[in-house]
């Protein structure tokens, strides 16, 4: 029976971008084609799961029908059409949270792509794009990719961001909006 390698599936508020402040079960998926240098995630321990024993880790969280967001780590490398018409029929809506190198299943319903600079997009439309601001100018994503929603997201390492350059760069540049990982900011996972 396909399995699929979660690294843990918890129930919080979703932090950032457009649907900050949503109650979600998050299923984080194992693995990742790129290797950023800021990376926080530990692929090294995973479960492998069924897609029926995800949902009812799901259902266990969220007391019924709700929000899921698929991360990882790189969630595409993983989910296919059964898992999301697992989580479609138990009633979740489901979105996706992916670095957009990878082709996604048809029928995702919120798609969130944040590029990682040096990586090349397959992804063509996302309902969101997030940029964590590095400094390069992040304006040549949209050659690459269609989006209603442009968030720019401070990078955050060893206990220092730049939130002020990516302010900066907003109100210079104001299609851009910002996204903070507000969940960090009030202690939540
Ligand atoms: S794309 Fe995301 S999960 Fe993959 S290495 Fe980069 S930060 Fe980590």
């Amino acid at each position: 029976m396909r399995t699929y390698r979660v690294k843990e599936i918890f129930y919080s508020l979703q932090g950032e971008g457009c649907r900050t402040g949503v109650p979600a079960v998050f299923i984080r998926f194992s693995g990742c084609n790129l290797r950023c240098a800021w990376c926080d995630t530990d692929f090294s321990t995973y479960t492998e799961l069924t897609a029926e024993e995800i949902v009812a880790k799901a259902q266990q969280l969220t007391k019924g029908p709700g929000y899921a967001i698929l991360t990882g780590g790189e969630p595409s490398l993983q989910v296919d059409a059964h898992l999301l018409d697992a989580l479609h029929q138990a009633g979740y809506q489901v979105a996706i949270e992916t670095n957009g190198t990878h082709p996604l299943p048809a029928g995702v319903d919120w798609i969130t792509c944040s590029p990682k600079e040096g990586s090349t997009l397959t992804l063509r439309y996302a309902d969101e794009v997030k940029v964590v601001y590095t400094g390069i100018n992040p304006e040549h994503w949209r050659a690459n990719i269609e989006s209603p929603n442009w968030l720019l997201q401070p990078l955050d390492k060893n206990g220092h961001n730049n939130t002020t350059d990516v302010v900066e760069y907003i109100l210079t540049h104001p299609t851009w909006r910002l996204s903070l990982q507000t969940h960090k900011l009030i202690g939540l996972r």
